[in-house]
């Protein structure tokens, strides 16, 4: 720990910058708790290498006193049986506190993991109160139905109502760690479930001090539970554990089969989250400006560890030279830095594991013979930076065109028909999203309904709301979150009927 950057609890870092610290604990039934093994794992400034503080490094143990807080908080009933009205107004007091701390939130979100310090603002923050706020609105509209039955010619009254799916466990990745965090815990409030979070060893600041403000903003003790800690122990002891009765998700499609696989023990209801491989597809008749720019940050923004990266790129052939250096220099463009300069377009990587992961797949690509356009190096700073790199016409079975990389990468394909170009799009293990450039509305539309991918942009990227259920097909997972149907999951249907006298 380099003590020198710590006092009073405070973050001393650069720009002089002040950052309020979390508690360095576990939040266990309203306490903030050591874990029980007493070790700890070192948070790390991906953009200096510097170690800035620690989390406890949570245990079997450890989830299973929160699992049984959050038993104890479901069955006490504080929670799902509050007035609706009342358990929304708590929820919508969250998404305000958020909002009131944006700016210390954004900063924490940027020592932790790597982002600019403006996305953070721009993108993470806004996305976690906009999701409390739409939930806290649907608390008082989670209604049911009346079954109109035919049944024997008897006179029955039956109807269908949306009940707590219970205790939810909820996993999540690193690289929008407070609005991955918020996506989860936001609809499962808003159904009456309670909840024991485990957010990634690599970032686990902003979910704590959510959980934080959270308590601040009314939530009753015990609600909602944070553990922190490795995604083998944990995680793992989460997915195990038999008081929980929803494993909710995002992360590696690898680490999701486990859990299917271990949930599979107790049939848990699960939804994942998982990885993708989206496609940009640029026709000749788009607006090219706004096509290349669009792609170049479809796959570059968050230097490019993003679920829904478009990194693989297919671009008409008779405008696949000029698209392709269009990216090209926009990619040269990207200011590389630590995420508190303002001036900085793209941060770090989050770890060094992460850098050498993406370093080993540029070196494949190179081996592979793919021409690398730009790029491909770690650009020379000291931390985990790796510049944006884009590779032209790679064969359609090297490892960089299959597997998801998670990083800056972009590989460039031209074509010649639609055809073509959809087999190619659709060519993939993983249907998370993809996007469509063109000008005319009817390929637009045709070409989305032939993609295999849960989300579709249209002259557009990225544009997630609160409102549209976000998700994937294929091995990018199952359900959806967010939306009407993301709320829906963290609920069962029970259907009551009753033979009516006459
Ligand atoms: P990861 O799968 O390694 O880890 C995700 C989370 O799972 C972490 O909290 C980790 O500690 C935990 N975990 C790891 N092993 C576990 C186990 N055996 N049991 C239970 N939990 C375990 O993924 P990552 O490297 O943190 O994140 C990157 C991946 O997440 C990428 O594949 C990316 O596409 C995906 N992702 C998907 C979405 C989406 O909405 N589809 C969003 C963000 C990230």
């Amino acid at each position: 720990m380099n003590a020198a950057t710590i006092a009073h609890g405070a973050l001393h870092g650069d720009a002089g910058h002040e950052v309020r610290l979390p508690p360095a604990r576990m939040l266990i039934g309203g306490e903030w708790v050591e874990s029980a093994n007493g070790r700890s794992i070192d948070v790390e400034d991906p953009a200096t290498t510097r170690v800035f503080t620690s989390v406890p490094d949570g245990s079997v143990e450890d989830v299973d006193r929160a699992v049984k807080a959050a038993r104890r908080a479901f069955e006490a009933r504080s929670w799902a049986r509050m007035r609706p009205l009342d358990r929304g107004k708590i929820i919508e007091n969250i998404a305000r506190k958020i909002e009131e701390n944006a700016q210390e939130l954004a900063l924490l979100e940027s020592y932790d993991n790597g982002k600019t310090v403006h996305h953070a603002l721009a993108v993470d923050v806004p996305a976690a109160v906009d999701i409390f706020r739409y939930m806290a609105g649907w608390t008082s509209k989670i209604g049911g139905q009346v079954n109109p039955i035919s049944g024997d010619g008897q006179q029955y009254h039956s109807y269908s109502v949306r009940e707590p799916v219970g205790v939810v466990g909820q996993i999540v990745p690193w690289n929008y760690p407070l609005a991955m965090a918020a996506w989860k815990i936001a609809p499962a409030l808003a159904a009456g479930c309670t909840i024991v979070l485990k957010p990634s060893e690599l970032t686990p600041l902003t979910a704590l001090r959510l959980a934080e403000l959270a308590l601040e903003a009314g939530l009753p003790e015990g609600v909602l539970n944070v553990v922190t800690g490795y995604g083998q122990a944990a995680g793992q002891a989460l997915v195990e554990h038999p008081g929980i009765d929803k494993i909710a998700f995002t992360g590696s499609t690898r680490v999701g089969k486990q859990i299917v696989r271990t949930a599979a023990e107790d049939l848990k209801r699960v939804t994942l989250e998982l990885g993708g491989k989206s496609p940009s597809l640029i026709f000749a008749d788009a607006d090219l400006e706004k096509a290349t720019l669009g792609a170049a940050l479809a796959i570059f923004f968050n230097s490019g560890q993003v679920c829904l990266a478009a990194s693989r790129l297919f671009v008409e052939r008779k405008v696949y030279d000029e698209v392709v250096e269009g990216i090209a220099k926009a990619a040269q463009s990207f200011k590389l830095g630590h995420g508190r300069d303002p001036e900085t377009m793209l941060g770090p990587l989050v770890s060094r594991q992460q850098q050498s992961r993406v370093l080993d797949y540029i070196e494949q690509g190179r081996n592979c013979g793919a021409e690398v356009v730009t790029g491909g190096g770690t650009g020379g700073k000291d931390g985990y930076f790796v510049e944006p790199t884009i590779f032209a016409n790679p064969s359609p079975e090297a490892s960089i065109v299959r597997e998801e990389i998670f990083g800056p990468v972009l590989v460039a394909t031209p074509f010649d028909d639609i055809d073509e170009v959809v087999k190619a799009a659709n060519d993939t293990r993983y249907g998370l999203a993809a996007n469509i450039w063109t000008r005319d509305l009817s390929r637009a539309h045709l070409t989305a309904r032939r993609l295999e991918a849960g989300v579709v942009w249209i002259n557009t990227h990225g544009m997630n709301d609160p409102s549209a259920p976000f998700g994937g097909v294929k091995e990018s997972g199952w359900g959806r979150e967010v939306g009407e149907e993301g709320l829906l999951h963290y609920t069962e249907t029970k259907t009551v009927t009753a033979l009516l006298d006459e």
